[in-house]
């Protein structure tokens, strides 16, 4: 038995936050962590970032 978790980009920029988030079935709240971790989002530090804020530049164009 699973539970949904979505995780959201918890990143901001002068446009708004990324609309990135991530829907993971798992048992607790730190599965669905270690899965998305396994896809590139960084969970452990706050805020949560997904997989493209995470290696790209914090810039806007
Ligand atoms: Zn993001």
């Amino acid at each position: 038995m699973s539970v949904r978790f979505t995780i959201t980009c918890d990143r901001m920029s002068p446009h708004g936050g990324c609309p990135s988030q991530i829907v993971i079935d798992a048992r607790t709240i730190d599965d669905a962590y270690i899965a998305a971790e396994a896809q590139g989002w960084q969970i452990n530090e706050v805020p949560d970032h997904c997989p493209c804020c995470v290696n790209g530049p914090e810039t806007t164009p």
